[in-house]
């Protein structure tokens, strides 16, 4: 008896003891440190591993071309409801009457087709692209003119499916790119010409239906806006994921029309900017690698230069560096990130893959850093586009000398990617930790163009303003001070948001 009570006792001893190091061990190591052990333990495991990052919390896409994040499929759904045609060589849409003798076809059709289906989704995606004897990026551009048509008059439609997405890949906030006057502001311009003084023709522009142009696109903002939330229920009991995502518009300038026609494109991206807030920047698009993109590149830094002092409060991000050895002559290679930040006003680059080609890289890295510029780094979109994946990748560099940087997915739709598979790029290809995705996630919202101050005092140790500094992101109270605080500002209130989501995902672990 008295050795089976000693032998309870210890034995109940040895369990308070090893309950209570297991205790000590768990709350010594942190939600975050415990959830980055957990990623560690099924890295090599890459059905898991999705499974983790999908649910992961992501914060922002903040490169984002709107067309380009529509699937082919609802393309060709609303090409068929608007009786247009299907050209059945190409795979291009052209207008109605459809007719067999000239080579096109009811794009309806496809419906009933699976052969014709499968040959638009394929001409008018990446899928498959491998076999269309096409270069990758090649086959990518030609695609927005193949579905073009298809997209008229859907804009809300479009807000709607990419907002559902981004609400199912655990996203609080998109900016999305797209030229919301459907041509009108080009054709001012185009209408005006080009006049060398750049004061001159900027009064010009203003004095010959810009204005109204502008109106116009901000018009169509509100029109979308409302079709995506009919979309999606927004405000009634029965509301989609996709109403709690915020979204934000970047007027995409189209650099490689004549530059009449990007200098009336720029001045509208910041007026429109200036009127709404909904506008919060503008930024440059179209393959960089074109003839006008690389001819008349310095020329539209110039432009940006002249006219963003009048702007002062308008954000910029650029598309620069989206190039690769080879796909242009190396002096093409030397300039553009640099220019983008020092001419350009750029608060943010696109893609930056050449970094390491430009004058001085080095350099460069480090002026990044010092003036905070990020880089939305675009995985899926270079590897088919420009084929730099893996080491090739800067994204190590970036990381290296402290340039911020976030993930994004530029077109999701096209890419047949999204926001959850650009994160398993960065950890299997990039071999990045959960604190770095992490970290990516909580920059995205940093660098974000919404108004509002940030959650941060450091937005790089990411520690938070005194307002907000001692409440608890799981407590389902907020003290007076901070909750004033995140109503007065939007940033810091989604930058809130994602720290719950955080508390609420690392809890798991
Ligand atoms: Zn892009």
């Amino acid at each position: 008896m008295i050795v089976n009570y000693r032998m309870r006792a210890i034995a109940v001893s040895f369990l308070v003891v090893s309950t209570l190091s297991f205790a000590q061990s768990k709350s010594a190591i942190s939600p975050e440190s415990r959830t980055e052990r957990y990623m560690q333990s099924i890295r090599g495991n890459i059905p898991l591993l999705t499974a983790f990052l999908s649910e992961m919390p992501k914060g922002g896409d903040l490169h984002y071309h709107l067309s380009g994040g529509v699937y082919a499929e609802t393309m060709i759904g609303w090409a068929a409801d608007a009786k247009l045609c299907v050209e059945t060589q190409t795979l291009q849409l052209v207008k109605p009457p459809c007719n067999e003798a000239a080579g096109n076809r009811e794009a309806a059709s496809a419906l009933g087709d699976p052969v014709l289906y499968r040959r638009m989704v394929d001409a008018w995606s990446m899928r498959n692209w491998q076999t269309s004897g096409q270069s990758g990026h090649d086959h990518f551009f030609d695609t927005f003119t193949k579905f073009g048509l298809a997209g008229d008059d859907h804009a809300g439609d479009m807000l709607a499916e990419v907002a559902q997405r981004a609400a199912l890949s655990h996203e609080l906030y998109q900016e999305l790119m797209f030229t919301a006057d459907n041509g009108r502001v080009a054709a001012v311009g185009k209408q005006v010409g080009w006049i060398e003084d750049f004061k001159t023709m900027r009064e010009t522009l203003l004095a010959n239906g810009l204005p109204e142009a502008v109106e116009a696109g901000l018009k169509n903002i509100d029109t979308a806006e409302k079709q995506r939330d009919a979309d999606l229920q927004c405000g009634t009991s029965k509301a989609e994921p996709g109403c709690k995502v915020t979204q934000r518009y970047v007027y995409q300038v189209l650099r490689g029309i004549p530059k009449q026609m990007v200098f009336a494109q720029i001045l509208a991206g910041l007026e429109m900017a200036s009127r709404d807030s909904r506008v919060v920047g503008f930024n440059l698009v179209m393959p960089e690698d074109y003839y006008v993109p690389m001819h008349d590149y310095s020329l539209h830094m110039r432009i940006i230069d002249f006219l963003k002092p009048l702007y002062p409060k308008v954000h910029i991000s650029l598309h620069a560096g989206e190039l690769a050895l080879g796909l242009v002559p190396p002096d093409g290679l030397t300039f553009h990130i640099r220019e983008a930040v020092e001419r350009g006003h750029a608060e943010r680059i696109g893609h930056g893959v050449d970094v390491m080609e430009e004058d001085h890289s080095i350099e460069l890295l480090k002026e990044m850093a010092k003036r905070n510029v990020m880089v939305e780094v675009n995985l899926t979109s270079n590897d088919v586009i420009l084929g730099v994946r893996g080491k090739e990748h800067p994204l190590a560099a970036y990381l290296k000398y402290g340039v911020p940087v976030a993930l994004s997915t530029d077109d999701e739709g096209v890419s047949r990617s999204d926001m959850s598979r650009e994160y398993e790029k960065a950890v299997v290809d990039q071999n990045l930790n959960y604190v770095q995705l992490k970290a990516m996630a909580r920059t995205s919202l940093e660098h974000a163009f919404i108004s509002g101050d940030s959650l941060w005092r450091d937005g790089h140790a990411f520690l938070r303003v005194k307002t907000c500094a001692l409440d608890k992101p799981a407590a389902e109270k907020l003290s007076g001070s901070c909750l004033s605080y995140l109503h007065a500002n939007q940033r810091a209130s989604l930058q809130w948001e994602l720290e719950k989501q955080f508390a609420e995902f690392e809890s798991r672990w």
